[in-house]
């Protein structure tokens, strides 16, 4: 479980770009991918999220995912689960429904 902001995803975009375009992968050969793996390791262990999508030319890669409960895109979510690649993909959960969530662990059971 971790709270994912841009500056997390930009924080990580580094070393998931390298793990997605590794050098001995099929894309191995592309100079620009490999390039932009250089620049974005010389951006530092904590890069603006901005210099990230200007590196990679798109924002998906700082993008904060939309809440799993709610759909709502907000500046950060919790991400639950999905540690292990073998299992299924992370939930999203916003602070709204994090709290609703909360409160309905409160009430009593119900069918
Ligand atoms: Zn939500």
């Amino acid at each position: 479980m971790r709270k994912v902001t841009r500056e997390s995803n930009a924080a990580r975009a580094a070393e998931a770009w390298a793990a997605g375009y590794p050098e001995d992968g099929p894309w191995g050969a592309d100079e620009r991918k490999q390039g932009i793996t250089k620049i974005l390791k010389d951006l530092g262990d904590n890069p603006d999220p901005d210099d990230v999508d200007r590196v990679i030319g798109n924002k998906s890669w700082t993008s904060v995912d939309e809440c799993c409960e709610c759909s709502c895109t907000k500046s950060s979510v919790l991400e639950i689960g999905g540690d292990d690649e073998q299992e299924a993909p992370p939930a999203y959960i916003c602070f709204d429904c994090l709290l609703q969530g909360v409160n309905e662990m409160f009430q009593p059971a119900s069918k």
